[in-house]
């Protein structure tokens, strides 16, 4: 790496909800330019004004911010190189794209897109694909085939027109990417791109030049399909004189389906039960989608889960917080092949960040759902019950079907557990067992616990069938966190409640 200060930019285009994989473009840029001492800059490509859609960029802010990335300069932060979104640049486009006619690097070209579609289907009918390139471009209506005064009478006459980038003939370009390393291309296999448009503003790849070198970008990291437009990107920076400083480039592995068989979408997500955006999402037609966080995913397991989609730290450590790879995150350890998506381990991360939290954290997710059954219970309550639960849950929302039995009597009871637990003398056993819990002194776990064995020793019965028995008379099921710590939180008298309701209700 050059000493030169790191500066990176994500640049998303407003066209809808941020990908998951959008988000750890942003993330890996963020994560080289705080391991660099660098800035990271949020700019906002919204030159296709086609394909604009509102509410895109509050989202793309929105996230950023959920996943702890922090914008040093951007549209809402501002900085030294704005405006940071490219609809307010336009007047700067212009100059370059005069500059690069100027130096016959560019032309103007008129071909309507009914002309252009024409030649697409006569070539299409010969089996071929047409392409404006060195080789067709002398026999269509630009300023390359036209003379200067034609030209210029078109142009006057307020003739709409397009600029097109001039491709060298057989030449070749040879780039150098950080992750893939040296890439060739023959520019007899790319075409004339259009750089400016008629409607006065510049397309993506202008645009995006002309902002890099402004922006003093020092390194391009973005997703492997602009990887193909890498040819032109670099033969614009030398038509303009900026090869010196051109940016360093990383292109990052695709995120791939979990069957690894193409582009992780939106529509996986649908058909297997997981989201691919990292926030609900209403587009102004009012179709939604639903986000990790609407989902429980905790940002900081969601931004550790992307953050090893396509990188690895080289060792088996799997748990990061934002500093840890701040510190670790490096280009060199990107992957070449795309990745996996599994959802699975997904669930698997989030669930980690649970068992992490503090109990006193998690109760206040908890704290809704309670409220919204109708029940109120002291914090203390709620903590303990979280403290016994969460490592059987992956997310909030799993925290009442594995506690429900603390705070409600059994409705029902498991069959399976009632036909192998509950015996003919169950009930005559359960019938003491009540009197027993109901005259325990100091009523808490550890004192219900001894009187209950001491009476299981005194009658020689089998511990299981009367702890099982209990069990299900208490939670209702074969399942759940140490009995008598859930007995000491029910309490004595709802406990020794439910040991009547269940030798009422049980019946084999
Ligand atoms: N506006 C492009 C996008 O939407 C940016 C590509 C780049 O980073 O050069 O992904």
């Amino acid at each position: 790496m050059t000493d030169r200060k790191v500066r990176v930019r994500f640049a998303p285009s407003p066209t809808g909800p941020l990908h998951m994989g959008g988000v750890r473009t942003a993330l890996y840029n963020y994560l080289f330019a705080k391991k660099h001492g660098g800035d990271f800059l949020l700019r906002i490509e919204d030159t296709d004004q086609t394909r604009f859609v509102p509410g895109a960029e509050e989202y793309i802010m929105k996230s950023l911010e959920w996943c702890g990335i922090k914008v040093d300069e951007g549209i809402r932060e501002g900085g030294d190189f704005g405006p940071y979104k490219q609809s307010e640049r336009k007047a700067i486009y212009q100059k370059y794209a005069a500059e690069l006619i100027e130096s016959n690097n560019a032309y103007y070209a008129f071909d309507t897109a009914e002309e252009l579609d024409g030649y697409r289907k006569a070539a299409e009918e010969k089996k071929e694909t047409f392409t404006y390139n060195p080789a067709t471009r002398t026999n269509l209506k630009n300023s390359l085939a036209l003379s200067v005064d034609e030209v210029k009478q078109r142009i006057d006459s307020g003739e709409p027109y397009v600029i097109r980038f001039r491709m060298p003939e057989n030449d070749e370009v040879v780039m150098h990417d950080i992750i893939r390393g040296e890439v060739k291309v023959q520019t007899s296999t790319l075409d004339d791109k259009v750089l400016f448009k008629s409607d006065g503003l510049p397309t993506y790849h202008l645009a995006n030049i002309v902002d890099d070198h402004l922006m003093e970008i020092s390194h391009v990291i973005r997703g492997e399909e602009w990887l193909p437009s890498l040819p032109l990107h670099v033969l614009l920076y030398m038509a303009l004189g900026w090869k010196d400083t051109m940016p360093e480039f990383a292109h990052l592995p695709l995120l791939l389906k979990p069957t690894g068989n193409g582009k992780l979408s939106k529509r996986d997500g649908d058909k297997l039960g997981f989201p691919v955006f990292p926030l609900f999402w209403k587009a102004p037609n009012g179709d939604t989608a639903t986000g990790y966080r609407e989902e429980g995913y905790f940002a900081d397991a969601f931004v550790n889960l992307l953050a090893l989609l396509g990188w690895n730290p080289g060792t088996e450590q799997e748990i990061f917080t934002m500093e840890d790879l701040i510190s670790q995150f490096s280009l060199e350890r990107v992957t070449k092949s795309g990745s996996k998506f599994d959802p699975k381990k997904a669930e698997w991360f989030n669930h980690q960040y649970m068992v992490q939290k503090s109990n006193a954290d998690l109760a206040e997710l908890f704290k809704p759902i309670l409220a919204e059954k109708g029940l109120t219970t002291t914090d203390d309550i709620i903590q303990k019950v979280i403290g016994m639960i969460k490592e059987r849950a992956n997310f909030a929302k799993d925290f009442w079907e594995q506690s429900a039995f603390f705070f409600t009597a059994p409705e029902s009871y498991d069959a399976k557990m009632v036909k192998k637990q509950w015996k003919e003398n169950t009930p005559a056993i359960m019938a003491d067992v009540k009197d027993i819990i109901a005259n325990v002194k100091d009523f808490n776990a550890v004192n219900a616990k001894a009187e209950v064995v001491a009476y299981i020793e005194a009658k020689e019965i089998g511990f299981g069938a009367v702890m099982n028995a209990l069990r299900l008379s208490v939670v209702g099921a074969g399942k759940g966190p140490d009995l008598f710590e859930i007995i000491e939180i029910v309490g004595q008298e709802e406990t020794v409640k439910r040991i009547e309701k269940a030798i009422a209700d049980i019946v084999k």
